[in-house]
């Protein structure tokens, strides 16, 4: 049962890439890079490695993406580069991800060491959340002479990367690897520590020069109906019990429904499966014509062999048989199973933190910078896609708005001031 929850894809081999890289037309104005959120450059690593040289792909993967072997594994590629391949226009898209993971996976083998720590500036910053975002921000700053701490609530670093997403898709082995890299540079993780009741933010704020929180939205959103029902569970709070058990879970079911039809509820489901609960049902809100998770989540999960219905909306709940009424038609199911999971969304906890959170789970205005000149935010509460390779993105961005106001006139306005 664990192997096969465990169980990711096969990659490429040293000639099967190079045949997926000659297909590569090398465009002058590379679409793909340009389509790319954190600027990974996939037009120059493919090129490297057409021309046989898997080291300088590294390098251009590495320098700009500090988590280049997970965004390889787990990015919505048909969202962003590959959407953006000028090859979709004679056959199909070149497999940017595959070719990335091929790239990151030798990288690691040859132990290499890029990024290297720049020399200390005397600055420095605390970082909220030890998820993909404060990962990316720690490793630019790091390697620009700052001191990086981190405060993380969960005994693990890594966020959704360590807790969320399944390990079929990403094994704990590549996030565990990546987050070393970042320690071996300079970031000091205190964890266990939830900075506004272990550490409050007026501490970090008195003791850096600049605060980062970075928090996500770690919790999983709760329909009332569902509250306090034995039978129910969170999709963030199964997700994370199965990956920390590497699948050896206690109470395997032998059904159940899972509610939501975002890419999180389709890793439920396909979860499930690979546990081999036997019946496993989706009930989505939105019609397929609208449907939130990305057509190659769709399909793995329909491959694993989960019923998806669409269009229903959850009317009542009974111990664990729930009532479902279509949205637009006069139909009602009732389905009953031993175990209910909810993928409903997740849910921003800013307790202490004095950070404003508006209804799209995100902080109320454009940019990083908060209304208190020492703290920024970034990663999932900031304005953006929520995804890991936005994560990077709003990671760099944010340490490099950071370094520019650090790194100006103390006279100017803009320096950070208010300890
Ligand atoms: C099941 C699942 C599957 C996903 N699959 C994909 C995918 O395939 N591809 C993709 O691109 N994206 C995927 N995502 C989305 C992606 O994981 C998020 O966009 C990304 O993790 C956001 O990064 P972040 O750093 O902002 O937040 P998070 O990853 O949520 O990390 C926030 C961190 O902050 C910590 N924290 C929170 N509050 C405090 C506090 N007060 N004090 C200290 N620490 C605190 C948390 O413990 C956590 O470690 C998935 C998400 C889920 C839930
Ligand atoms: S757009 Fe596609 S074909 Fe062109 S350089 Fe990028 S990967 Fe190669």
């Amino acid at each position: 049962m664990t192997e096969k929850y465990e169980k990711e894809a096969t990659g490429y081999t040293m000639t099967t890439v190079m045949e997926e890289a000659a297909r590569c037309l090398l465009c002058h104005d590379a679409p793909c890079s340009k389509a790319c959120p954190a600027g990974t450059d996939p037009a120059r690593f493919i090129r490297s490695v057409r021309f046989n040289n898997v080291k300088g792909a590294a390098e251009t993967i590495r320098e700009n993406n500090a988590l280049g072997a997970i965004c390889a594994r787990v990015c919505p590629t048909e969202k962003y580069c590959e959407l953006a391949c000028s090859r979709t226009n004679i056959d199909c898209p070149i497999d940017i991800g595959g070719i990335q993971r091929y790239v990151t996976d030798f990288e690691q083998a040859a132990k290499m060491d890029i990024l290297k720590k720049g020399s200390s500036n005397g600055k420095h910053i605390a970082i909220i959340g030890s998820g993909p975002a404060g990962l990316q921000v720690a490793t630019t700053l790091l390697t620009k002479g700052y001191a990086v701490d981190i405060y993380e609530k969960s005994e693990k670093a890594g966020g959704y990367l360590t807790y969320g997403i399944p390990e079929y898709r990403l094994p704990t082995d590549i996030v565990e690897y990546e987050i070393k890299r970042i320690i071996n540079l300079g970031a000091n993780i205190h964890y266990n520590t939830t900075v506004g009741e272990d550490i409050m933010m007026a501490d970090l704020k008195a003791t850096n020069d600049a605060v980062v929180v970075a928090v996500g939205a770690s919790e999983s959103k709760m329909l009332p109906m569902f509250a306090d029902n034995p039978n129910v569970e969170t999709a963030v709070d199964f997700l994370a019990r199965v990956k920390e058990t590497k699948g050896n879970i206690s109470d395997v079911p032998n059904s159940a429904v899972v509610v939501g039809g975002g890419d999180v509820a389709m890793d439920v489901a396909t979860t499930l499966r690979r546990l081999d609960v036997q019946t496993v049902t989706d009930v989505a809100y939105e019609e397929f014509s609208e449907f939130k998770a990305s057509k190659k989540e769709l399909k793995g999960t329909r491959k694993a062999g989960v019923t998806i219905l669409d269009g229903y909306i959850p009317t009542r709940v009974s111990n664990n048989e729930v009532t479902f009424n279509h949205r637009h038609i006069d139909s009602e199911l009732k389905i009953k199973a031993d175990k209910i999971i909810l993928a409903v969304g997740q849910r921003v906890n800013t307790t202490n933190l004095n950070i404003d959170i508006n209804n799209h789970q995100e902080v109320p205005y454009a940019g990083y910078r908060t209304a208190d000149p020492k703290v920024f935010v970034t990663g999932d509460i900031a304005q953006g896609d929520k995804t890991v390779v936005w994560a990077v993105r709003k990671g760099k961005d944010v340490a490099e708005q950071i370094d520019q106001l650090l790194t100006r006139d103390e006279d100017s306005d803009l320096v950070l001031g208010g300890k």
